[in-house]
């Protein structure tokens, strides 16, 4: 375990509140000590939800640790069973809890409740949020199918299987949790395709499911799996024990809607042609659209969880025509999924769980878009660099109060949207280049889409130590060429590497470089005159530095 700023992931309890919370009817009891209740917030603050989640902390004390803890477990579960009167219960242990070693399971085991209790195993010192709610909700799938599971195993050996009814084939939708990254969106238009192609739902798990529902997933024909970090062990037992087929194929961009679209018409017996017909893809027509020539090439960094960062590589290189020139997954479960991917882009894929590595990585790179978490919107907006959201973790902005799915048509209309916007008003910043010098528009003025108020221009940027314009301030400033990256570049006949400053002349020809590409202008002309022993950088230095990486 390592102390950090921030984590990509919770740990695995807080995975299993993801699910508990997206539930009805189920309760969940923490053995934790006071302060892991910090958890709420992340469903009441950041997903905006209208009620706790149903949790119960035991929240012992130091104090509480020379005395009987084990009692103030029990005591917990006959408080939470009597109050909330669950259909079922969980219960495990936080990170802290799992070191006094109270044994949860056989404690909640011991008080013969009338419901059912599923004791939740979860490694806190080696696994994550995400795998935290995969085994929770296949802990619950498998404890409370199990009966039915049974049943039809019995019924098997007696080669008295009874024959599917006759009629439209029902799936079940599995994998939108609490906390998910557009989840409850994504499945509005799940549910629009799905209706679309007569496909009935008979049920969607573990959003909005109570126990008792959830014991008959086994009565569905297949299962449309959603998000494999969360559904994916389940769907593979309920695979197993019920013979129900999964979806394979994630509806993420417009591409990869149709084939969804094929492949569960496929599974349900139906014909996809009307439905597919009656779509109206825009993001298809606007990516060949006249303007879209300008994106081009636009080289993007991705990093998220597996599924959308996979996804996205897809769509970027697929169906954007950007070049994917990093991707990359906190999600070390599922890494050979992203590597097989950025292998497919000639890439080397980054899995790490740690943003300093991924913030080296953009930093070396100078993408011209960032596509990743929350982490990757704050390295973005340190290193000036356009960015969009498309993964968990998650902030409050990425719970919108409007329609904002990802997945299916409409989703990859809102991608096309949030991922070539930040890059246009990249152009417009460009444009509004040409007014350098106004006041508002001077070359000191951050990106206005990145905020922050505007700095009046003499504020800005030092005064010139002469009034005669350099020679070169004549030519028109140009970034260093963005097909050589600067790590490419011919080593530089070095001296040993000194510490450099900015003449006021340099640093005013610097601000006339667009701001997308101002910050690699920068960078490599300190490292030039940095080895060559340059301590005062000015207009030459600038423009020497550009004719070396741009060679
Ligand atoms: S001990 Fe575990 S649950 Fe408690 S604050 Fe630390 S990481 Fe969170």
């Amino acid at each position: 375990m390592q102390l950090t700023l921030w984590t990509y992931e919770g740990p695995p309890h807080v995975g299993a509140m993801r699910i508990a919370t997206a539930m009805r009817g189920l309760h969940y009891v923490l053995h934790a000590p006071q302060g892991d209740t910090y958890a709420d917030l992340l469903f009441t603050m950041i997903e905006r939800r209208d009620r706790r989640p149903p949790v119960t902390y035991t929240t012992f004390q130091a104090r509480d640790l020379g005395g009987d803890t084990a009692e103030l477990f029990k005591t917990a579960v006959r408080e939470a069973h009597a109050r909330f009167q669950p259909e079922a219960l969980i219960v495990g242990a936080s990170c802290t809890a799992e070191l006094i070693q109270d044994d949860p399971a056989g404690l909640a085991g011991a008080l013969d409740l009338p419901v059912p209790v599923i004791p939740l195993e979860l490694p806190s010192y080696q696994k994550k949020e995400h795998w935290g709610a995969a085994e929770t909700f296949y802990q619950l799938v498998r404890s409370l199918c199990g009966p039915a599971a049974r049943a039809r195993r019995e019924a098997r050996a007696a080669g008295e299987l009874p024959a599917r009814p006759a009629g439209p084939r029902r799936c079940n939708v599995l994998g939108p949790a609490a906390l998910g990254f557009r989840h409850r969106d994504d499945l509005a238009e799940i549910r629009r395709l799905l209706a679309a192609l007569g496909i009935e739902i008979h049920h969607v798990a573990p959003l909005g499911i109570s126990p008792r529902e959830l014991a008959t997933l086994g009565e569905a024909d297949f299962n449309v799996v959603l998000y494999p970090e969360i559904a994916g062990t389940a769907a593979a037992w309920l695979k197993r024990e019920f013979g129900q087929p999964a979806t394979t194929v994630l509806p993420y961009g417009s591409r990869a809607t149709e084939a969804f679209v094929r492949e569960v018409a496929a599974l349900a017996g139906v014909d996809p042609e009307p439905a597919l017909a009656a779509e109206d893809r825009r993001a298809r027509w606007y990516a060949a659209s006249v303007d879209s020539t300008y994106l081009t090439g636009k080289r993007v960094f991705i990093f998220g969880d597996a599924t959308h960062a996979v996804a996205a590589a897809k769509v970027a290189a697929g169906e954007m025509g950007f070049e994917v020139v990093g991707l990359g997954s906190y999600s070390r479960e599922f890494a050979r999924e992203v590597r097989e991917t950025a292998a497919s882009l000639g890439l080397e894929a980054l899995i790490t769980d740690d943003y300093l590595d991924v913030e080296a990585r953009i930093a070396e790179l100078q993408p011209d878009l960032v596509l990743g978490t929350q982490m990757e919107r704050h390295i973005a907006k340190r290193l000036g660099l356009p960015c969009a959201v498309i993964s968990a973790p998650v902030h409050v902005q990425d719970f919108p109060a409007r329609y904002a799915p990802q997945l299916g048509f409409e989703g990859a209309n809102v991608l096309f949207d949030t991922w070539v916007h930040p890059l246009m008003m990249g152009l417009e910043e460009h444009l509004l280049g040409m007014f350098r010098g106004d006041f508002e528009f001077h070359e000191g003025a951050a990106p206005s889409h990145l905020g922050g108020p505007a700095r009046p221009a003499a504020q800005a940027l030092p005064e010139p130590l002469t009034a005669e314009p350099q020679p070169q301030a004549a030519e028109p400033a140009a970034a260093p060429a963005r097909a050589t990256p600067a790590v490419a570049a011919a080593p530089i006949a070095a001296a040993a590497p000194i510490d450099t400053r900015w003449a006021p002349e340099a640093e005013r020809e610097l601000g006339k470089i667009p701001f997308f590409v101002r910050g690699k202008a920068r960078r490599n002309t300190e490292r030039y005159a940095s080895e060559l022993g340059v301590a005062t950088i000015t207009v030459e230095t600038l423009y020497d530095a550009k004719a070396h990486y741009s060679r």
